[in-house]
Formats: C-alpha cells, structure tokens, sequence
C-alpha cells in the first residue's frame, strides 16, 4: 500500500485530480482512472449518501433535464448498465417526438420516431453516475472540500495540484476543473500570470420556472411527455417530463420580459399563455408537490481554454465550466460526456508524464466536441431579437432560414422528422441535413407557413373532455 501523503510532490505522479463531482466531472474521473493510478474527485458540496437528493452545487436539478440518444450512448460505453439503474429509479427512455405531444415553432410533430431521450430526475442521474464511478477503486471522492486555487511548479505557470479551501494542497500530475458554470479557473489562472481565456457569449435572457405535480393516471393520455416551444413572435414555452411513478416536472421558459415568474399564483396562468393549452390543461387539476424555482443565468457561454497561447501544462477544463448551452436544447450533460469521450481519445497512447504538456491538444479536443451544440443553441438564440451577441453572419442567417423549412418538413414528413431528430440529438452530424436527397424533401415543402396557426391540439391527440 502507497503511504505517500497526498501533498508530497511524489504523489502526484500517478495521481489525477478532478475538480467538481457534477456530471462532467465524474465522467472525466471515469475515463482518467484509466490512465491514473489515483484520481480524487474535490466536491464543494456534501455528498448525501442516502439516495438522489438535492444540493446547493446543482441547483439546476430543479428543473426539466433530458439526456438525448448520444448522451445516454456515450454514457452507457463509459459505464454499462447506467441506462438500466435509472431506468430502475425511475427515469423513462422515451422516443423523440412519438411519445411527446410537441409543438415545434411552426406545427405539432406527428407522433413518429426520431431520437431516443432519457428523461428523469437530474438528482436520480447524478446518484446513478456517482454510484457507478464510484465502483471504481482508484476512484474517491473528497467531499464537503471546495477547491480553492492551483498549485504552481517550480517554473510559476505549470499546474501541480490544487489547493482546498483552509490552504491544504493536494499534488497532481493532471488537474481537470469540472466546477461548472460557477468556475473560477479564469482568476486562479490569472493568479499564476496566465492571461484569461477569450469569451464568446450570447445571451437569449430565457427565464426559467419549473414545478412538480402528481398527475392523475389518464387512460386516455397518450403522451408520455409533452413540450411546447416558443418563438420570437411568441418567446413563452413549457415542457412536462416524468419523474417516475405519479410525479411529473413542470419546467415554463420565457424570455426577456417573458420570462416566468416564481410566484403559485402565476404559475398556471402563464402555462396557460403558451401556444397550445394542452400543458395547462394537463396540470390544472393536477397536485403541486413543491413550490415554483426559478433560474435565469442562461446564457450561452464560451470560454475558450483551447485558444490559450500558451495554457499551463497539467491543466484543463471541461462541462459547464468550459462551454455552457442555454439549457432550453437540453444538451450541457451530453456534450459534457462527449467530451469525456474525446479526453479519453486524446489521452490513448500517450504516456502519463507526457499527459501535462500534451494539454493544448486535449482541450481542443473537448472543445470541438460542444461545437455542434454550440452551432444549434447559438444559431436558435440568434433568431431571438433581445439576443446579446456577435451578430449572425450570412451563412449563420442563410443555415437559420433552410433550418425553419427543415422544422416545417419535418412537421409534415415522417423521414425528415427523423433525420431532424437525429441531428438535434447529436446522434448525426448537421451536414445530414444538407444531403441531396433531404434538401428535395425540404424544398417540396417549402410553400408551407414557417409561422402557421396551429390548432390548440394535434390530430393524433384530441382535447381532453370534461372540465
Ligand atoms: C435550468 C437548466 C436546465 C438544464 N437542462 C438540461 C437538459 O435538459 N439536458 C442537458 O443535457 N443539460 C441541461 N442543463 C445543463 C446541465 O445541467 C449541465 O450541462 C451539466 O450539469 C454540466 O455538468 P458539469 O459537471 O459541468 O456542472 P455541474 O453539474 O453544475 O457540476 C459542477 C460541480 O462542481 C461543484 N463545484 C463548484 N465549485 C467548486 C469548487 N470550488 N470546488 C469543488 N467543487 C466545486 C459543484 O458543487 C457541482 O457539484 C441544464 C442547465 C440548467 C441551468
């Protein structure tokens, strides 16, 4: 048994340390256990250790979290039998839109396959993850530890560990930070003489509100979820996920002055404003189990660790702290494990005392993993005029026109409903939509309204009756 305490330089040399045990940070530990005979993941938060709970550090489990088909795929590889133990607790695989009542921004998609998608409760995958990581002997948590800054090398610049708060080192050859958007990598590198990392940001000001209900059974129910998206003439929206058993999450966006207030007694009210009604009339009569939450820092933000001339060796950056989505898309957590995906890529083959200076092209590799992500949600806000950002450039404008009629053919067309899915669920790349053969597809349809009226419930679902 090694008995070399955890702030001896010599123990850094098999040892990796992540910082933050959030969904990007556990899957990064997973994949560098691989490599490491050591890896300590540093959590701020106290860990319960009873079952799914909720914590301070991951305030965004209050509300609507989906994991689209490349996620779970992604996911299930790093750690097989995940998508079976949340299933277990009570997330569903659903099929994207077939199982949804969905209204896109121009009509209803039909009910037909497309993606796969987990939804469930974010406490419920965070457990499953952390529980399954956890198997992993070389793999311990640190918990109720919030980092506090790096530890230099003898050359200044170079990270050689982390520092807990209280000042307590721990050594490590790499050292991820996986602290989310409340990051503070930019100061601590600054602290160390690195200049700070370029940022892109854009800023779609979307409000969040979200509530659970138990919903009666309904044996003419023929959803199991249902979503219904605004749009710049109409920026208000709301999504209804299962939770398992009779508890459903009620998530209402909005944005600028659109944005949903917290308080009960608007809350129906404005589900009641959305384009359809059938989100309000599925809660109505329904039990609220817990108050309205909020959540407004929903800008897209990109930090670009990848572009550093020169980033310190042994350092890098991934999830939310290095690229975070307006969540509205729902694709933070699948980039986040597509881009434990590319550092396990990126790391095959290479020796551990090379993994420090090899750290440049590890983090472009993770970053080109948010890129499709990055394109969809940024392009999508971009529509929004209150949107703050670099201004759409033409081929941004000319992709953000063909992608309207592409939504107005996929309402229509079964195959194109499927290729559009895929897409959106990173499951294809966005040049499937570019093929000859869906571009003919989307120009038959191409006389059809972008911007329809559409009726206050699909055809494949007629309104409920009764009051
Ligand atoms: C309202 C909302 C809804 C969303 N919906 C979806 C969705 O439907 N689908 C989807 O895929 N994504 C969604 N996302 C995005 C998703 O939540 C994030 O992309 C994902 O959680 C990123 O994981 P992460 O590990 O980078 O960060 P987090 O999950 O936020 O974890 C960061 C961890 O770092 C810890 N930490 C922070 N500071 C320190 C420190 N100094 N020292 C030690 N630990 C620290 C925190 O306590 C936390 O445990 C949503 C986000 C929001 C805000």
């Amino acid at each position: 048994m090694d008995d070399t305490p955890d702030n001896h330089p010599e123990a850094r040399d098999d040892h990796a340390v992540v910082l933050g045990a959030g969904f990007a940070g556990l899957l990064a530990a997973r994949v560098l256990a691989e490599r490491f005979a050591r890896v300590t993941v540093v959590e701020r938060d106290e860990l319960p250790a009873e079952g799914p709970r909720f914590r301070p550090g991951v305030p965004q489990s209050r509300h609507a979290h989906v994991l689209w088909s490349r996620g779970v795929d992604v996911m299930e590889r790093l750690l097989p039998g995940i998508t079976a133990a949340l299933r277990e607790g009570g997330s569903a695989l659903l099929e994207s839109p077939r199982d949804f009542l969905w209204l896109s921004p121009a009509d209803w998609f039909r009910p037909v396959p497309g993606a796969p998608v987990l939804v469930g409760s974010r406490e419920l995958i965070d457990w499953c993850v952390r529980r399954a990581v956890l198997r992993d002997p070389r793999i311990r948590i640190l918990d109720g530890r919030p980092a506090s800054g790096l530890l230099a090398g003898e050359d200044g610049r170079s990270v050689v560990g982390v520092t807990l708060r209280g000042g307590e080192p721990l050594a490590a050859r790499l050292v991820v930070d996986a602290t989310g958007r409340t990051s503070r990598a930019p100061a601590w590198l600054a602290a160390l003489g690195h200049a700070c990392p370029a940022v892109t940001r854009y800023d779609s000001h979307l409000g969040y509100s979200s509530r659970l209900y138990a919903l009666r059974p309904d044996p003419d129910r023929r959803w199991h979820g249902m979503y219904v998206q605004g749009r710049p003439d109409s920026p208000r929206g709301g999504v209804l996920v299962p939770q398992g058993g009779d508890r459903w999450l009620v998530t209402l966006v909005g944005n600028g002055e659109h944005a949903p207030s917290t308080k009960e007694e608007e809350f129906l009210g404005f589900a009641r404003s959305l384009r359809s009604p059938a989100l309000h009339d599925a809660i109505r009569g329904a039990t609220p189990l817990s108050d309205p939450t909020g959540f407004r820092n929903t800008a897209n933000e990109r930090r670009h660790y990848e572009r550093m001339d020169r980033p310190p060796d042994g350092f890098l950056v991934v999830g939310d702290a290095a690229c975070r989505f307006n969540p509205v898309y729902g694709h933070g957590m699948t980039v986040a494990a597509l881009a434990a995906q590319a550092l396990d890529e990126a790391l095959t083959g290479l020796a551990p005392e090379r993994i420090p200076g090899a750290v440049q092209r590890i983090q472009r590799a993770t970053a080109d993993a948010a890129s499709v992500a990055w394109q969809i949600a940024t392009g999508e806000d971009m529509r929004y005029p209150q949107t703050e950002g670099p201004p759409p450039d033409r081929a941004t404008k000319v992709l953000q026109r063909y992608m309207s009629r592409v939504v107005v053919g996929a309402n229509a067309d079964p195959a194109l409903s499927s290729r559009f899915f895929g897409v959106l669920s990173l499951s294809t790349p966005p040049n499937t939509l570019l093929g000859p053969a869906t571009m003919l597809r989307v120009l038959s349809k191409w006389r059809l309204p972008t911007t329809p009226a559409t009726p206050a419930y699909p055809p494949h679902h007629p309104p409920p009756t009764g009051p």
